[in-house]
């Protein structure tokens, strides 16, 4: 028997080459597998006598969003970062609460970004980190949201950035500990949770290891079959430091190296020329794009419109952090992507409502390798989808013709609490907005209190820091 049927909705399926509208219309989920979708009047028959039946009349319907660069860890120290120079914000502005975490903390601040996302309507995660087996064991698995994770190697210990202005020193002990915990972890977790955990390799940056590590840690993943997630040309740090250790700046150095191709997924990528954006396109090399993090941190439109216009074969956008962005949902996310690309090239045809909606969807879920199995609304594809009701002041009017307005609403004015369902591998995890998988008010005070913990032991050092935050802190400002 079928065990979700989904009607009379305004479906946005992602098949074909826009976002597939079919009105009127309806999925049937068997497991955690869609099975049919098409119009109402032709399942209705069939599959009419589901388990449950949603009636999705006067809401949209679309696959997931895909988060496809996200450390949901830092959400802890939410709106501790931001209005800085950007030399400042990893040192002068992060740096000085880590220490102040304490065990598990980090897995406190998951779970409120799963949370917040999950409610805005993502239900895939490509998150990188330090050590993801606790948030895949604890977060990631139990609260039934699909994540693509993988532990970041680099070789950076304590006392390896004295000065931003020297080349770090790395500890080739940490880099290759981390690449054998980043192997223990992908023979361990991959497949786990009925296959809503899949992993990747994470080469944290260029500018954080040897040449020689980076290129055995693709070697590692390709001899898998698997993809490696890296920040690139994430800004004046990293700049500085290949200028000092190779003469010359990312990108060219990746390319000499032969490290660029479709097994790469590169995120960031903003410290950029238009012709390294070209050239990065042509590599073959898959982009994450995380637009309003970038533009707090760096003042920077990230380059997803010219990366795409340059041929690159696959993009898809991310959250990123809430100590820089601020947020991670997705429904923001897309408004912001079109704004400042649009801005960028001066031109308001540049990535239209349609294509950042493919964006956030299929084409984010093809970037991260997950393509064949989520992103769209299709039969054999995993369910996982969103309903969002349009029923609300600021979505409305409706209109099907000549424009249909649905697609444009949802980027342009939609902010997160129109989700009203939320179906993961064919589990209903959100249901009337409520989170079924997780104990809301906990994971809020659990959260609150470890932050107050860490923020107010690290007051201090973030004052001694003396960014220019700080600065504004001190004068009352804020
Ligand atoms: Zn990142």
């Amino acid at each position: 028997m079928t065990d979700i049927y989904v009607k009379n909705g305004f479906l946005l399926t992602m098949q074909g080459e826009g976002v597939g509208s079919i009105q009127d219309g309806a999925v049937a989920i068997e497991g955690n597998t869609i099975v049919a979708v098409g119009k109402t009047a032709d399942l209705d028959k069939e599959y009419g006598g589901a388990e449950h039946v949603f009636d999705a009349k006067g809401k949209a319907v679309l696959p997931g969003f895909v988060d496809a660069h996200v450390h949901t860890s830092n959400t802890l120290i939410r709106g501790e970062g931001q209005d800085v120079p950007e030399i400042e914000w990893m040192l002068k502005t992060q740096a000085p609460f880590g220490p102040h975490h304490r065990p598990g903390d980090r897995l406190l601040g998951s779970a409120l970004g799963v949370l917040e996302a999950v409610k805005s309507g993502t239900t895939c995660f490509g998150e990188i980190g330090g050590n993801m087996a606790p948030a895949a064991e604890k977060v990631f698995g139990p609260s039934g949201v699909r994540a693509h994770l993988a532990n970041t190697i680099n070789e950076i210990g304590p006392g390896s950035r004295p000065d931003p202005h020297k080349p770090y020193i790395f500890f080739s002990d940490i880099g290759e500990r981390k690449l054998k915990e980043s192997i223990e972890f992908i023979d361990e977790w991959e497949g786990a949770f009925d296959g809503r955990i899949t992993t990747m390799f994470s080469p944290h940056a260029a500018d954080m290891m040897s040449e020689e590590l980076l290129l055995r840690v693709k070697q590692e993943a390709n001899e898998r079959g698997m993809m490696s997630h890296i920040h690139i040309a994430q800004g004046g740090r990293e700049a500085i430091q290949i200028n000092l250790r190779y003469g010359t700046t990312i990108v060219k150095h990746l390319d000499s190296i032969g490290f660029l191709d479709n097994t790469i997924i590169g995120a960031h990528c903003h410290q950029t020329s238009d012709e390294e954006v070209a050239l990065l396109a042509k590599s073959g090399m898959r982009y994450v794009s995380c637009p309003a993090s970038i533009a707090v941190i760096d003042g920077i439109t990230p380059p997803l419109a010219l990366y795409l216009a340059s041929g690159g074969v696959s993009a898809g956008i991310g959250s990123d952090q809430a100590s820089g962005n601020n947020h991670h949902n997705m429904l923001v996310e897309m408004k912001v992507a079109a704004l400042l690309n649009k801005c960028r090239h001066t031109d308001p045809t540049v990535l239209p409502a349609w294509k950042m909606l493919r964006i956030a969807t299929i084409e984010g879920a093809e970037t991260i390798g997950l393509g064949d199995s989520i992103g769209s609304l299709e039969p054999g594809k995993k369910a996982d989808l969103l309903l969002l009701n349009l029923k609300v002041p600021h979505m409305m009017p409706i209109i099907t013709t000549p424009v249909p307005n649905v697609a444009p609403n949802i980027v342009y004015s939609a902010r997160g609490d129109e989700v009203e369902t939320v179906i993961i591998d064919g589990n209903i995890v959100v249901r009337d907005r409520e989170v079924l998988t997780m104990d809301e008010e906990k994971v809020m005070e659990d959260a609150q209190k470890a932050s107050t913990a860490i923020t107010e032991s690290a007051a201090e050092d973030f004052f001694k820091a003396d960014s220019y935050l700080a600065k504004a802190v001190k004068k009352g400002l804020l």
